[in-house]
């Protein structure tokens, strides 16, 4: 029998589990393969709806839904912690001291908050970057009705990079339907010295957001928050008084990358930006965010990697030469506000050609909202027989 361990049932994790079964159902169910999942919590969440909860866009029921229940029942769910990947013994690792087997590791791990990087960001900001997180923001923007709002990156890497964009966008529509956008003061910092990464998008939005009265701040590198002072100081030397700070906070690998030893110094694991084998090993793929590819942390890129790396899989498992490669593909829904939006698709050679803002891809952004859960999370639900 072949082993097939998966590690984190977020989006990446899932996906491959139930893609996997679609493929494998009839030797899963003969017993000749098995396919193990490792994650310790009871939820799944759909990240990108983090972006609607605090402006009341979206509700809770409809950003998360028990782990087991987008898994086949013939896919074994262990909720336990990895600790430590064991390369050498082809070996996981569990937190109650198990020992895990594989033929073939998926690492799904994703990416985690690193408040610790940046001084005050704990207890001096808001994000909106987790479900509690949203919760909280929502609560405070109910009663929020004047004063200024900075909306920034407070370090990098930080998955879906067009998040805060969207984020100061929205507040701006959301302050103009309550009529009192005159009262509010949108500040946007970034790091980069254009509002986005890719030169190509940067130059539409940056209009976009100029014409909605956003004040945009660049090469604003943030060195700590005062949240006595409600100051938030950059490296270089500038500082931005607010009374509500959205700051996203530097991301980081799974501490059992870090534990392992396997990854580099940010805990991203070495991966081939084409086979997305760990580097150097044929029997690990990594997925979505745990990757140290130099492409955007999304949802849509660990569904375009899951694709890559299930067919590889499969040749592997069938004793052919896997072809199938990946070639950076990455697409963006990017809200420019309430009921509009756009998209942006790119892939390591070539860079996206914006389309104007409009209101479809709006309205598919919110649609694919509903369809993850089968589409993506789940896909493998209807049972083959
Ligand atoms: C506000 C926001 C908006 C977003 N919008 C978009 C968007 O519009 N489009 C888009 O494509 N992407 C978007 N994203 C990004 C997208 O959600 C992530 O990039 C995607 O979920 C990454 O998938 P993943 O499987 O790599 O990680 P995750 O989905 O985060 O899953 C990682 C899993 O690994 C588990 N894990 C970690 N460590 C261990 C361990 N030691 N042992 C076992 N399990 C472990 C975790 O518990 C978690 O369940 C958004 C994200 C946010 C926060």
């Amino acid at each position: 029998m072949k082993k097939i361990v998966i590690l984190g049932a977020g989006t990446g994790g899932t996906l491959i589990a139930n893609r996997l079964y679609r493929r494998l159902w009839h030797q899963i169910k003969g017993g000749d393969i098995e396919i193990t999942i490792i994650e310790p919590n009871y939820w799944h969440y759909y990240q990108p709806g983090f972006l609607l909860l605090p402006l009341n866009l979206i509700t809770e029921d409809e950003l998360r839904r028990p782990v087991k229940e987008l898994l086949p029942e013939k896919i074994k769910l262990i909720r336990e912690k990895a600790e430590k990947i064991d390369v050498e013994n082809k070996q996981v690792n569990l937190a109650d001291g198990d020992k895990i087997n594989y033929d073939y590791l998926i690492i799904s791990t994703g990416s985690r908050l690193n408040y610790d990087e940046v001084p005050g960001l704990r207890d001096g900001t808001y994000n909106f970057y987790g479900f509690d997180e949203a919760i909280r923001l929502r609560e405070t923007l109910r009663n929020f009705r004047e004063g200024t709002i900075v909306v920034g990156v407070a370090g990098v890497p930080y998955k879906c990079p067009p998040a805060p964009i969207e984020m100061s966008l929205l507040l701006d529509a959301y302050y103009r339907r309550l009529g009192i956008r005159d009262r509010i003061n949108i500040k946007y910092a970034y790091p980069l010295p254009r509002v986005f990464p890719i030169a190509e998008a940067a130059d539409m939005l940056d209009p976009i957001m100029r014409n909605r009265d956003i004040d945009i701040h660049l090469f604003f590198n943030v060195e700590e928050i005062d949240p006595g002072n409600k100051v938030i100081k950059s490296m270089e030397g500038e500082e931005l008084e607010y009374d509500l700070a959205i700051m996203i906070p530097p991301h980081k690998g799974s501490d059992v990358i870090i534990n392992s030893g396997i990854g580099d110094a940010g805990g991203w694991v070495p991966t081939d930006r084409y086979t997305l084998n760990m580097e150097g090993h044929d029997d690990i793929y990594v997925i979505g965010d745990a990757t140290n590819l130099p492409i955007s942390k999304a949802g849509s890129v660990a569904d375009f990697e899951a694709e890559v790396i299930v067919s590889r899989l499969i040749d592997q498992l069938n004793g052919h030469t896997p072809m199938t490669v990946y070639n950076g593909k990455v697409m963006c829904f990017v809200l420019t506000g309430i009921g509009e939006g756009t998209i942006l698709l790119f892939n390591y050679n070539e860079p996206p050609k914006p389309v104007p803002p409009g209101f479809s891809s709006y309205w598919l952004k919110l649609i694919y909202n509903k369809l993850y859960w089968s589409l993506t999370a789940g896909s493998a639900l209807v049972e083959v027989s």
